[in-house]
Formats: structure tokens, C-alpha cells, sequence
């Protein structure tokens, strides 16, 4: 099956690109993440993506042009409670549109990958956006592969992000860092 599949970055792409590999499929990826903040990262995450499609001699589509921080806060504004399934409702849109036009014959997410994520919610989104078209939603629990994506990009050294993608999660995940600044502060202040 020809199949256009949205990569996220390059860790999280190791195991589905081997799996759909080895399964004979025909594949082109694409980079869509205008979650990705800020600037800088979605410049590391691109390059890693750019560096694991080389090492599979992946073709690749690269939407840098459409890299707009706007297009993502549009998306979500002012329900931030459900901004993961808007965000990857905003991917996977894109990439369907594309696989639409570029006559694919199936598309799918590398997001797939991730116990991150939401991977149900992933998955009926997927389903749902393909309906009853001619590009099918190609899914597979590409999870079972975790460890394996883990242990493979070490070994290439490729660029690996600590936070999901955008200023949320940038925030979730380093809040804490917050607090211990604070705390060490507290007593100069006091004295
Ligand atoms: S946490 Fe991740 S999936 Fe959720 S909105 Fe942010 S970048 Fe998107």
C-alpha cells in the first residue's frame, strides 16, 4: 500500500518505519508539527526527522513553510482542556489532505508510537477523519515497539525531546524547576 505517514519526530519513527517497512508497504513521510514550540525545537525535532529518514532512505516531505505557532493557538483557543485532540486533529488533517491529493492509498501517524499519548483517541480520530474515502487510516499499536525506538535512537545519538511539543507541556514538564528556584530563593529574601 502506498502510504503517507505524518512523523512526529525521529525517535518516535524508528519503529513504525521498520514495521511498515518490513510489511512491503510504500512509504513517503511527512512533517507537520506547528504544535512544536518554540522555533528552535521544531528545528532539532526536524533535523532528527531529517537524519532517521536518511538512515531509511525515507522520502520525505518537509511543511516548514507552514510552521505558524497562530495556526496551532487558533486551533485550540479557548479549549485548552482539549488541546491533544485538537492538536492531533490539526496533523492528521493536514496529512490526509495530502495524501488525498497526492493519490496515497493509506495514511497514518507515527504519534501511534507514543505511550504518551492518547492512543485511542489517536486512533478514532483517524478512523473517523478517513470515513468512508478512498485514503483508509492505516492503524496499527506500534507501542508494542517502545523500547525499541528508545534503544535505537540512543545508539544514533538522535535528538531526543523532553517535553511533548508545545508551551502546555514545555510548561507541565519543567514546572517543577519553578518551585525549586523559588524554595531557593526564599531564604535570601527573608533575610
Ligand atoms: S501535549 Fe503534545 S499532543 Fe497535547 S497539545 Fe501539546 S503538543 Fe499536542
Amino acid at each position: 500500500m502506498k502510504i503517507l505517514l505524518h512523523i512526529c519526530c525521529g525517535p518516535c519513527a524508528i519503529f513504525p518505519l521498520r514495521v511498515l517497512r518490513d510489511q512491503g508497504h510504500d512509504l513517503t513521510g511527512v512533517f507537520y508539527n506547528p504544535n512544536i514550540h518554540p522555533l528552535q525545537e521544531y528545528l532539532r525535532r526536524r533535523d532528527g526527522v531529517r537524519e532517521t529518514a536518511e538512515r531509511f532512505g525515507l522520502k520525505m516531505i518537509f511543511l516548514d513553510q507552514e510552521y505558524d505557532p497562530q495556526v496551532y493557538m487558533r486551533q485550540l483557543a479557548f479549549r485548552e482542556n482539549s488541546r491533544c485532540l485538537l492538536c492531533y486533529q490539526l496533523r492528521l488533517e493536514r496529512t490526509l489532505s495530502i495524501a488525498r491529493r497526492g493519490k496515497f492509498e493509506g495514511f497514518s501517524s507515527t504519534l501511534l508510537y507514543s505511550k504518551q499519548q492518547q492512543h485511542k483517541s489517536i486512533a478514532k480520530l483517524g478512523y473517523d477523519l478517513a470515513g468512508e474515502g478512498k485514503v483508509v487510516f492505516v492503524y496499527q499499536d506500534f507501542r508494542v515497539g517502545w523500547q525499541e525506538g528508545i534503544r535505537q535512537s540512543l545508539e544514533w545519538s538522535l535528538y531526543r525531546q523532553d517535553y511533548c511539543g508545545c508551551l502546555y507541556s514545555e510548561f507541565e514538564r519543567f514546572r517543577g524547576c519553578l518551585q525549586q528556584a523559588t524554595e531557593k530563593r526564599r531564604p535570601e529574601s527573608q533575610s
